[in-house]
């Protein structure tokens, strides 16, 4: 009886950037763990693949081609799926990118498409599931930041504030929803592989230096991010709120 419950059975949840990488294996993690599951991005075939391991777990896809830096794509996104579901429960900001350009070779236009997909679309798309939260009284959020939003790292300027502003996103929307009985942690990983990071990790220096700073002394598996993010949408976690978990090897506790 003092177990509490880490089943999403009955659940639905939205995953953006759902058709590869990160969003991809949490997606079907919660599919696993009980979940019916929205997935958004921009390509919709890399959604149907997705949808397709979904529904491998007897879980409903929901696939809807999303551009989340444009309000009205969210909007109708979002509404889509409380209509279609009869409610949400769990938001997932995932969604991401990088340019790593150098601070002084950053472009204006970098700058603003490094921030409208990492950090504006997971303000709107809180924004816009919240009513929803704040309607039902309940709802959990989970945003996927980067152990470069807390440690200065060569990833580039402009991701790394992106990162670090969503950290505190997730801190000041717990405190402004807490009443609304909704929950909103983040998650940061360290070095992952996919599409993303796909090239670095090609580069055995690059890889060697990770490793260095890496207590576990490996990269980690894309299931290792799956845990944690079950364990932010389901009850296990429901007294905790405005956390970041970094899934990381060990190599925040450098500083
Ligand atoms: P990938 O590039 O593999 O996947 C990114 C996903 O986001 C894709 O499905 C992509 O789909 C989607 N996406 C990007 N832009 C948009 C947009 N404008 N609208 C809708 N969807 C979009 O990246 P990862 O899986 O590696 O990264 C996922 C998240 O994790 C990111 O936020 C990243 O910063 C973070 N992260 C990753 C790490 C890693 O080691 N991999 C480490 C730390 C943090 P499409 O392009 O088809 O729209």
């Amino acid at each position: 009886m003092y177990l509490p419950s880490f089943s999403l059975d009955g659940k639905i949840a939205i995953v953006t950037g759902a058709g590869r990488g990160i969003g991809q294996a949490i997606a079907i993690g919660f599919a696993e763990a009980g979940a019916d599951v929205a997935l958004l991005s921009r390509t919709e075939v890399d959604l149907k693949k997705t949808a397709a391991e979904v529904e491998r777990f007897g879980r409903k896809a929901y696939i809807i081609p999303c551009d989340v830096t444009k309000r009205d794509e969210v909007k109708n996104a979002i509404a889509l799926v409380a209509e279609e579901a009869g409610k949400i429960d769990i938001l997932v900001n995932n969604a991401g990118m990088n340019i790593r350009s150098r601070a002084l070779e950053a472009t204006d236009e970098e700058w603003q498409t490094i921030m409208d997909t990492n950090l504006k679309s997971a303000f709107m798309a809180s924004q816009e599931a919240g009513m929803y939260f704040k309607e039902q009284s309940g709802g959990r959020i989970i945003n996927i930041t980067s152990v470069g939003g807390h440690v200065a790292l060569r990833t580039g300027v402009v991701y790394a504030a992106t990162k670090a502003a969503l950290i505190q996103m997730t801190k000041v929307l717990a405190l402004e929803w807490g009443q609304y009985n909704v929950n909103i942690n983040a998650i940061g990983p360290w070095y992952f592989r996919t599409p993303l990071t796909k090239a670095l990790l090609e580069d055995e220096e690059y890889v060697n230096d990770i490793l260095a700073v890496t207590p576990l002394k490996r990269i980690g598996e894309l299931e290792e991010l799956v845990g944690p993010a079950v364990f932010f949408a389901s009850d296990a976690s429901k007294y905790i709120t405005g956390q970041t978990l970094f899934v990381d090897g060990g190599m925040t506790i450098h500083g």
